[in-house]
């Protein structure tokens, strides 16, 4: 180590007395809520305490506090969004989406609660109650008759880093005797930039067992594209960003051709998220993309509008899909909206 330079920087919150407290505890805990900001605008800098400081650490505090107990309580549910083919339009699969009812704070987005859940380490049990709750709610389904259909879940980067996630797959696939190419594992890119040998080996691992993985949002991280081979990537999910202005924004275009191309050339399917018009719809499809999903076709919906769901719309909207490429779609209602998160009372 003798002849190392080491490189220390420092993050620094600071609190004013008595403006920001008048005792040692208080002035502590906002300096401490100063230096949390500090690290996260990039590190090696300082923060002074604000009040919008106080309110959002007293947020986060009270929503890890909730998160404790939010499994036990019955708090959580998933809601399912329909995925659909762009070639026939036939129901594919479903994106299960974690749902969080807090007593007193009413609907909480995953994009708020699940960057929480990961840093106070309860994201463990939050997701494997979700892996478990997505496969048991697929056995439910084939037991009343639903044809099967493939249900992705999102996996935290947190959860990959644990070696036994294979594992646990497993288990929870054989507790509900779930054939596994019936499970997608939906990751982000950001898990392969940060530790790619052991999330190499873990995605090996998963695929060598036959569950499928796709990656999130692609396009938005930063990553090498070597991992897409080394971690045979069944789907690339290209981002909504690209996809709200894909059919007047020519860079976005671009990108989404040169996605569904590298897809294509490495053998890999494509859905694109985040579809709320026919415009947007038909662009993706003459361009090549296989799949869909987004507001266009369905919300993420809770189970029992997802079944009423696949009983009267999947005929309803196959048909107009069929039609699409002779027609014009501009006068399609995509039917049941209910059932968003905003939605649920
Ligand atoms: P994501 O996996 O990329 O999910 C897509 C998000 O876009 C969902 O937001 C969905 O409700 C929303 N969405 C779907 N269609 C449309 C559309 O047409 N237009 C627009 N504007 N939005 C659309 P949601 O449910 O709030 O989830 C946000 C993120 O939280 C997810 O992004 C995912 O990263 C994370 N998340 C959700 N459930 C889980 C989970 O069970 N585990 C983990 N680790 N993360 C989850
Ligand atoms: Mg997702
Ligand atoms: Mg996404």
């Amino acid at each position: 180590m003798e002849e190392r330079d080491l490189t220390i920087t420092a993050s620094i919150g600071i609190a004013l007395s008595p403006e920001d407290g008048s005792d040692f505890d208080d002035l502590v805990k906002r300096a401490d809520g100063a230096m949390y900001r500090a690290k996260q605008g990039g590190r090696n800098s300082f923060c002074f305490h604000t009040q919008e400081i106080q309110e959002t650490s007293e947020r986060i505090l009270l929503l890890e506090n909730g998160l404790r107990h939010a499994l036990d309580r019955s708090q959580m549910q998933l809601h399912y969004q329909p995925q659909v083919s762009l070639r026939d339009g036939s129901l594919i699969g479903a994106e299960a989406l974690l749902r969080w009812h807090h007593p007193e704070l009413g609907w909480i987005s995953p994009a708020e609660f699940i960057p929480i859940a990961e840093r106070s380490g309860q994201i463990g049990a939050i997701g494997e109650w979700v892996i478990r709750t997505a496969v048991r709610q697929m056995r439910t389904w084939l037991d009343e008759g639903m044809d099967p259909i493939v249900v992705a879940v999102n996996v935290s980067a947190v959860q990959f880093r644990h070696r036994d996630l294979p594992d646990l797959v497993s288990r929870i696939l054989e507790e509900s005797d779930i054939e596994p190419q019936w499970l997608e594992l939906e990751l982000t890119e950001s898990v392969a930039s940060e530790d790619p040998v052991g999330a190499s080996a873990i995605t090996k691992e998963l695929r060598a067992r036959g569950v499928r993985i796709s990656i999130d949002d692609f396009g938005t991280g930063y990553s090498s594209l070597a991992y897409l081979k080394r971690f045979k990537v069944y789907k690339l999910k290209i981002d909504q960003s690209f996809v709200s202005n894909v059919t007047s924004d020519t860079d976005d275009q671009a990108i989404v051709k040169a996605i569904i191309h590298l897809a294509t050339s490495l053998g890999m399917s494509t859905i694109a998220e985040g579809v709320e018009t026919p415009a947007q719809m038909e662009y993706l499809r003459a361009e090549g993309c296989d799949e869909m999903q987004g507001y266009f076709f369905s919300r993420p919906l809770p189970v029992a509008h997802f079944e009423a769901f696949v009983k009267t719309e999947r005929a309803r909207f196959a048909r107009h899909v069929g039609h699409l490429a002779e027609s014009d779609c501009a006068d399609f209602d995509p039917g049941i909206e209910s059932g968003s998160m905003e939605s649920q009372g």
